[in-house]
């Protein structure tokens, strides 16, 4: 079990999906995102935030040692691996991929109807567009795509 919440920045003007694998840490995690505009308002401090594709999440350090703890995982516990290991990251690439991959198969639906081949082809391709301006941006998760 995996569940999503949205996450409104700091400035208000973005909203972020934020994904947490198994279940394991709770949306209290998430102390507050900041969009690449409001960015430098955060206090920047590595040992509890991480910086992505311009964006920054700050997480409650504490709550995710308490709640890997129960768990049982035994890790050194860094925003890294939070975010790497997708117990709290993005949903999707960045910030809005699922959003952007909704958008995607809506603007080629047409092609669904004549080919489902054609269809998955351009989608496939699109992607591949998609995952390399997410690289150059910076985004972590975008370098390694699976
Ligand atoms: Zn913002």
């Amino acid at each position: 079990m995996c569940f999503h919440q949205k996450v409104r920045c700091v400035c208000g003007k973005e909203e972020a999906y934020i994904f947490h694998k198994d279940n394991i840490l709770p949306e209290e995690v998430v102390i507050e995102v900041f969009c690449p505009e409001c960015s430098n308002r955060a206090e920047w401090n590595p040992e509890e935030m991480i910086r992505d594709g311009g964006w920054i999440i700050h997480y409650d350090m504490e709550i995710a040692e308490y709640f890997f703890k129960q768990k049982k995982i035994s890790y050194r516990l860094t925003p890294e691996f939070i975010f790497d290991k997708e117990y709290c990251s993005w949903y999707g690439l960045s910030p809005h991929d699922i959003e952007e991959n909704r958008r995607l198969s809506e603007e080629i639906a047409g092609i669904k109807h004549a080919s489902l081949r054609d269809y998955y082809e351009a989608f496939r391709k699109r992607r591949i567009e998609r995952v390399k301006e997410l690289q150059k941006q910076g985004f972590r998760k975008a370098m390694d795509p699976h």
